[in-house]
């Protein structure tokens, strides 16, 4: 490669590096045709799932099989299961949509995990055509599990087979993300009563039953929280083991969950301190006894994702001065309707993508949408926008602009990876087109105009 006989390019850091994207964006037009787009730290998201991979080589015995998986409801985008699947990251998949974008990408059947709680027939008897592993949400999606196996009797399935186990060992800070209440709607709880046993019966009646699996929650839930539900696990397939005379449970899949710091720009905490963090809770956990299987995903992308809007008009209500922008609702959801769980970043630039100094002045920074709340922001102190402005929003590589809300038929907007190039350019790749608006109107039934009207053509 070409490339090779240049030195590197010198690391800025990430806040230098962000300031040459925005300025390069600007620069090579890509916020003249539309008012927003997403950019992609490509090197960036390398560089974490080299973390990752390295912090659980540290932390296992030599020759422990480890599978990372990327949880792709982070951001379902086939580029970046590609780059992570070049990466060595597996993908872990919920639905048949995200299925069909994993196997697009390429990753192969053996690098990819199926966990959804509301499997049907049809995609039960596809995962295990094709091989791929399965970890069983419920007694009744394990007996559709035990009716598939039996239909091909003495062959061993293919597919690794596994529970998924709630630990029931608590919420984090956020609800709707804890996995692992009391009553969560996930996998089969450990400590109702009876469950124990009826879980070590659960294996020891269905010898190719070799997996559990358990993921504790994500954003909000505390690594020791994490790690206890991990703990929980282990020892129960110490025990299944032990009842079953022999080591039929040869992998523990630990789900993902690590938190992101959204409030600077460091990645707190590391891959290292989980790893740490699941040493001190289960210190047998990384001995060689069991394969491991991780699934993270918003720790892997968030910090490399970054929305860029115009200001298209700035005004002043009731003494507050609200910019109104292109970025709200759409691409920040949980923001818009949950802001005290998910506060973001907001930077503003200049028109050319000069970073803005000056007083800060508490602003209100508003999205698009037709609804009171699509704010961003409220009486966030910046300095003061202007129309035209540009302002970034870091942080949002995972579940924000990768999981567009249509609300007010707003486009999704396209997505560029970009990388450092030689003498502080910035090269930029598109990963995913800006959603043209005739798709959004066949999307909306455009073919189908008069489907609902009297007399309708067959
Ligand atoms: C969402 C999810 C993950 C990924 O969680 P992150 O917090 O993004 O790391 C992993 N496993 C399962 C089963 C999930 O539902």
């Amino acid at each position: 490669m070409a490339a090779q006989t240049h030195l590197p390019p010198p690391d800025p850091g990430p806040a230098a590096l962000r300031d040459l994207a925005v300025r390069a964006a600007l620069q090579q037009g890509l916020l003249e045709r539309e008012p927003v787009v997403c950019l992609l730290d490509v090197a960036g998201i390398r560089a974490s799932a080299a973390a990752l991979t390295a912090a659980f080589a540290a932390a296992a015995a030599p020759g422990t099989p480890v599978l990372h998986t990327f949880a792709v409801k982070a951001a379902p985008l086939v580029p970046v299961l590609r780059l992570l699947a070049d990466a060595g990251i597996g993908c872990e998949v919920a639905s048949p949509g995200e299925l069909a974008l994993a196997r697009a990408a390429g990753v192969p059947a053996e690098r990819t995990v199926l966990d959804s709680p509301a499997k049907t027939r049809a995609e039960l008897r596809e995962a295990l055509a094709l091989g791929i592993a399965v970890n069983a949400d419920n007694p009744q999606e394990l007996a559709r599990l035990d009716a598939l196996t039996a239909a091909a009797p003495g062959a061993a399935p293919r597919s690794p087979l596994g529970l998924r186990i709630n630990p029931q060992t608590g919420a984090g800070t956020i609800d709707a993300l804890s996995t692992a209440t009391a009553t969560a709607k996930f996998g089969f709880p450990l400590r109702d009563p009876g469950a124990r046993e009826a879980l070590v019966r659960a294996f020891l009646d269905r010898p190719w039953l070799t997996r559990l699996h358990t993921h504790s929650g994500s954003q909000g839930v505390p690594l020791k929280l994490i790690a206890e539900g991990v703990r929980e696990v282990h020892a129960l397939a110490e025990e299944i083991n032990a009842a079953a005379g022999r080591r039929q449970i040869d992998t523990l899949d630990i789900g993902g969950g690590l938190p992101v710091n959204f409030a600077s720009d460091e990645h707190t905490p590391s891959y290292a301190d989980y790893a740490q963090a699941l040493r001190a809770a289960v210190p047998a956990l990384f001995d060689g006894s069991y394969g491991l299987v991780t699934e993270f995903g918003r720790s892997l992308l968030a910090k490399h994702g970054l929305i860029l809007a115009r200001v298209e008009y700035t005004k002043e209500t009731g003494g507050r001065p609200i910019a109104v922008t292109h970025a709200g609702v759409q691409l920040a959801t949980r923001t818009v309707y949950a802001p005290a769980s998910w506060p973001l970043r907001i930077l503003a630039y200049d028109a050319g993508g000069v970073p803005r100094t000056g007083d800060r002045v508490a602003q209100d920074v508003a999205g698009p949408a037709c609804f009171a709340g699509d704010l961003l922001a409220t009486a966030r102190e910046l300095p003061r926008l202007h129309p035209g402005d540009v302002i970034a929003v870091p942080d949002t590589g995972a579940y924000f602009f990768t999981a567009h809300y249509g609300y007010n038929s707003l486009p999704r907007p396209a997505v560029h990876g970009f990388t450092a190039a030689a003498r502080g350019g910035i090269r930029f790749a598109l990963a995913r087109a800006a959603q043209p608006l005739a798709d959004l109107v066949a999307e909306a039934g455009g073919a189908l105009r008069d489907a609902l009207l009297p007399d309708a053509a067959p």
